[in-house]
């Protein structure tokens, strides 16, 4: 037998990487996420891709809770939830999501990856089945992986394809049916019609699941997510949310019924066996969450800038593909072009991360934005001539 080498692996695959040009080349934010940063020591460069989409990051109030929130309850919570680790200010976060989701209750985890790889495997086991689009969250497919139950996934959207597959599911012998979808993706910036879903799932008795990670702050009635925007508050049985996009901090949840939060609290390995937020964390997410209450002007904000970037993009000459959300890729067509268009795009001062196979089929490469409310008229001007100037040397244009 030949001696093996037992590390030899962590050079040799990531080499691979490289060689194909897939490996992550990380730049540093030096001073906070804000629309305009330093970026890899480049003063004032307009963020296009950061998911701070209303700023909050960086609002004084969540900023203030998060210091106060360190001289009133120290700097760690000290054990899991279960045991010694759920604070006032845990159960107060909760509460004050569960207002803003116009839910019974909520229960929060420390991340959107640990609500759903925690969440999902629970609501659905042995003798049951997950139907799932194609083009879900990695955290949700993580969260599928951790379960016995049967696996069908539908094509992209397809609303004909998830009928079939409730027919099929319905014919068998299934304990429970769980549909989960993204409610927008991420990749395209589309929404799942969720309004359909719910419509579909009744007659089956299955129940619904929904990301609303780019939803929330984004969406709906003051930013109450895609159940609100598809007027379907109260159907959606589990909407699963982050503290770590539009609200600017850090964090997951899961928000339904007071039998899902109980539920969930009691068989969430996650949740059970991973330590709790910070008090900082905690303080700052439910400061997020009131100031979008109080300043809803933020998401109108958003939106106007959504719109403005998106006109000129397309008076550009550019293709921004199916989006419907401040989330708008700009489609380059073959990688090697997203990828010299995003160099070009730092250069002249705009930071958007290309989007290139595997992430995306061949030949759907993309520079992928992200709005943001705090971008003023002149900030989305400089950005789309740089766009204009980067896309024509990548022979985009
Ligand atoms: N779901 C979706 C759709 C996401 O985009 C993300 C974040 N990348 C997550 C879940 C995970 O959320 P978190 O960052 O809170 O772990």
């Amino acid at each position: 037998m030949g001696r093996r080498d037992p590390t030899g692996f962590l050079r040799a695959e990531y080499d691979e990487l490289a060689a194909q040009d897939l490996d992550w080349r990380i730049k540093l934010l030096h001073g906070p996420s804000a629309p305009r940063a330093n970026v890899a020591g480049r003063e004032n460069t307009i963020v296009l891709c950061s998911n701070n989409y209303l700023g909050l990051a960086t609002h004084p109030r969540v900023m203030e809770a998060a210091a106060k929130a360190v001289a009133t309850h120290g700097a760690g919570s000290g054990s899991v939830r279960p045991i010694a680790g759920t604070m006032d200010l845990h159960e107060e976060l909760e509460k004050v999501t569960a207002r803003f989701k116009r839910c019974e209750a909520a229960l929060v985890y420390q991340s959107g990856f640990a609500t759903n790889s925690g969440l999902i495997p629970q609501l659905v086991g042995d003798g049951d089945v997950v139907i799932s689009d194609e083009l879900n969250h990695g955290s949700i497919i993580d969260g599928v992986r951790l379960t016995k139950a049967d696996r069908m996934v539908y094509k992209h959207n397809d609303m004909g394809e998830l009928e079939d597959r409730l027919r099929e599911a319905d014919g068998k012998p299934y304990r429970r049916i769980l549909i989960i979808s993204d409610g927008v993706f991420s990749m395209d910036g589309d929404t799942a019609p969720v309004d359909k879903i719910v419509g579909l799932a009744e007659p089956h008795g299955a129940m619904v699941y929904i990301d609303d990670a780019h939803g929330e702050g984004v969406l709906g009635d003051g930013g109450r997510g895609i159940a609100s925007h598809y007027r379907v508050e109260g159907k959606v049985h589990v909407e699963m949310g982050t503290y770590s996009k539009a609200f600017g901090v850090v964090g997951g949840y899961a928000a339904g019924s007071a039998d899902l939060r109980r539920f969930a609290l009691n068989k969430s390995r996650t949740w059970l066996l991973s330590g709790s937020h910070p008090p900082a964390t905690t303080a700052a997410c439910a400061e997020a969450v009131r100031v979008l209450e109080s300043e809803p002007q933020w998401v109108e904000r958003l939106w106007a800038n959504t719109r403005k970037f998106r006109k000129g993009l397309e008076q550009i000459g550019f293709d921004t593909g199916r989006s419907e959300t401040p989330i708008i890729p700009v489609m380059t067509g073959e990688s090697a072009k997203a990828k010299a268009m995003s160099e070009k795009l730092f250069e002249l001062g705009v930071w958007a991360l290309p989007i290139v196979f595997p992430m995306v089929a061949r030949d759907k490469a993309r520079i992928r934005t992200i709005n943001n409310a705090r971008l003023t008229d002149g900030d989305l001007e400089e950005a789309l001539g740089a766009f204009e100037k980067a896309g024509k040397a990548a022979g985009v244009l």
